[in-house]
C-alpha cells in the first residue's frame, strides 16, 4: 500500500486521488438511492422539529432543529508556509445540540422515521395533526412496546440511543472495543441499555444485528446498510448549501469548494458528498480522512474487486486514538456511490490527529475529538503533498486557488467530558513542540 503514496513522510498527511473521480456516474450503483430520498429525510425532519423542540430544553433556541454553524479558521491551523490557498471554515458538527456528533443527522433521521411508520401504523397520527402530540403518554406508551438497537463504537450509539429513549423506545447499544467509558455512562443515564464487547465495531453490530432479530418489535440500525442513515447525513449538504448562500461564499468553476471529513464506515462522509456533489457538481472536491492504521474505505476503493474487504487483508490492525473511525470495514451500500464523486482519501497518524486537537482549541477555541481532528489532515495534504499539488494542475484548478474555500469537518467532541479532553490536548501540545511545518511547493 505505500506504494500508491509518494509523499514519504510518516507525519505529514498522505493522500490518494481516486482515479475514477469525475468519471461516468456508473448508473446502477446509485442502488434505490435518489436525491428525492433526501429530500423526503430533509422534510422528515422538519415535521419532527415542533416534537424535538418539546422533548430537549436545548433545542428551544433553533425550534427543533439540529444543525451546527460554519465558522471561519483561521489559515494557520492548517498550514504554515507561504502561499495563498483560499478561505478556510470549520463545520462545526462537533457541537451538534444532544449527540455531540456528525451521526446526530443520520441518527435521529432513522430513529424518527421508524417513529412515524409505529406511529401512522396505530394511528397516533391524524390528519392536521402537528407531530409533538408524539409526546403523548398514549404514544409514549406504544413506543414502549417496541425496540431500537444499535452497533456501535461510540458515537452512532449516543444518537441512536439518546433519540429512541427520549421517544420512550427501548434502546438497546452494543459497544466494541473502542467505545470510551464515559459515553456508555453518558448512555446509562439516559435509560439506554448498553452491552459491551471486546472484539472489533464489525463484531458489535453483528451481534446486535442478531439481537435484534429474535425481536420482532426491534429496528436494527444497520450502520453498514441502512438507506435511512445515509439520507440523513446528507442533508448537511442542503442546509451546507443555504449557509454559503448566507456567507456569500460563491462555488463554482472560479471557486473551487473542497471538503474535507473524516471516514469510518463511509456513511456520514458519503451522505455528505454525495448531497454536495447533487448540490455543486464539479465545483466540489470530496475528500474523506482516514486513521492510517484503520484506513477500510481507502482500502475499499483501491480495491474495486474487492468486495467485503477489509483492513486487516491490508495488514493493518484497527489502532487508533480516532475511536470514531475505528471501522475494519467499508460500507458496501456507499462504497459504489463515491466511486465517481470521491475526489480522493487522505490517511493521518494519531500523532497529527493529537496535535491538530491542541491546534484547534489553541488557535481556533474548538473543542473536538481526536476523529474530528483528522479532518484538517484533509487541507494540509491537498495543498502540503506533491501528489495534492499534481491534482490541482491537472484538474485546472490550481490558477484559482487564492478564491477556493475548504471546509474542515470537525465530526464530534463537543460531549467530551473536561478531564478526558485536557488529557488529549496536553499529549497534543507536547507533540507539537516536534515541527509539523507545511511549505507546499509553489503552484
Ligand atoms: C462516525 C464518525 C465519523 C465517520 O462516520 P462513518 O459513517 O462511520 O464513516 C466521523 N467522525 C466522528 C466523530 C464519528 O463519530
Amino acid at each position: 500500500m505505500p506504494g500508491h503514496f509518494r509523499d514519504g513522510s510518516s507525519q505529514s498527511a498522505k493522500l490518494w486521488i481516486n482515479p475514477e473521480h469525475g468519471g461516468q456516474a456508473l448508473g446502477a450503483d446509485d442502488g434505490n438511492i435518489t436525491i428525492n430520498d433526501v429530500l423526503a429525510a430533509e422534510q422528515r425532519l422538519a415535521r419532527f422539529a415542533p416534537l424535538l423542540q418539546k422533548l430537549f430544553p436545548e433545542l428551544e433556541m433553533s425550534k427543533g432543529m439540529v444543525e451546527s454553524p460554519l465558522l471561519a479558521l483561521p489559515a494557520e491551523v492548517v498550514t504554515k508556509g507561504a502561499g495563498d490557498h483560499g478561505h478556510f471554515w470549520v463545520k462545526a458538527d462537533h457541537q451538534l445540540a444532544v449527540a455531540g456528533s456528525v451521526k446526530a443527522r443520520g441518527g435521529f433521521h432513522e430513529v424518527l422515521e421508524f417513529a412515524e411508520g409505529v406511529a401512522l401504523s396505530h394511528g397516533l397520527l391524524k390528519d392536521g395533526d402537528g407531530y409533538e402530540v408524539l409526546a403523548s403518554s398514549t404514544a409514549r406508551e406504544c413506543f414502549a412496546r417496541y425496540e431500537v438497537a444499535v452497533g456501535s463504537t461510540g458515537n452512532l450509539g449516543m444518537s441512536i440511543g439518546i433519540m429512541s429513549a427520549a421517544l420512550g423506545f427501548k434502546a438497546s447499544v452494543h459497544m466494541s472495543a473502542e467505545a470510551k467509558e464515559w459515553k456508555k455512562r453518558l448512555l446509562r443515564s439516559h435509560g439506554v441499555i448498553v452491552h459491551e464487547y471486546p472484539g472489533d465495531y464489525g463484531q458489535a453490530v453483528a451481534i446486535g444485528r442478531e439481537q435484534a432479530s429474535s425481536n420482532p418489535l426491534a429496528h436494527f440500525v444497520d450502520d453498514e446498510k441502512s438507506t435511512s442513515l445515509f439520507c440523513g447525513y446528507a442533508v448537511a449538504a442542503l442546509r451546507l448549501q443555504r449557509q454559503l448562500l448566507e456567507l456569500n461564499v460563491r462555488v463554482d468553476r472560479e471557486h473551487p469548494l473542497f471538503v474535507y471529513i473524516p471516514c469510518g464506515v463511509g456513511g456520514a462522509p458519503g451522505g455528505v458528498c454525495y448531497g454536495l456533489k447533487h448540490v455543486f457538481g464539479d465545483h466540489v472536491h470530496c475528500f474523506f480522512v482516514e486513521p492510517e492504521d484503520s484506513s477500510c474505505f481507502l482500502v475499499r476503493m483501491q480495491h474495486p474487486d474487492a468486495e467485503g474487504i477489509s483492513i486487516y487483508d491490508a495488514g493493518q490492525h484497527n489502532k487508533t486514538i480516532a475511536d470514531g473511525l475505528a471501522v475494519p470495514q467499508a460500507s458496501e451500500l456507499v462504497y459504489p456511490l463515491m466511486r465517481t464523486r470521491l475526489a480522493g482519501m487522505v490517511v493521518a497518524t494519531d500523532e497529527r490527529m493529537l496535535v491538530d486537537l491542541w491546534q484547534l482549541k489553541s488557535m481556533a477555541g474548538l473543542k473536538v475529538e481526536p476523529s474530528a481532528a483528522a479532518a484538517v489532515s484533509g487541507p494540509r495534504a491537498l495543498l502540503c503533498t506533491e501528489v495534492g499539488q499534481q491534482y490541482l494542475q491537472a484538474s485546472g484548478l490550481a490558477p484559482f486557488m487564492s478564491a477556493a474555500n475548504h471546509i474542515v469537518w470537525t465530526t464530534g467532541g463537543t460531549l467530551m467530558p473536561t478531564d478526558e479532553f485536557d488529557r488529549l490536548f496536553a499529549q497534543g501540545q507536547q507533540l507539537a513542540s516536534q515541527s509539523f511545518a507545511c511549505e507546499p511547493s509553489a503552484a
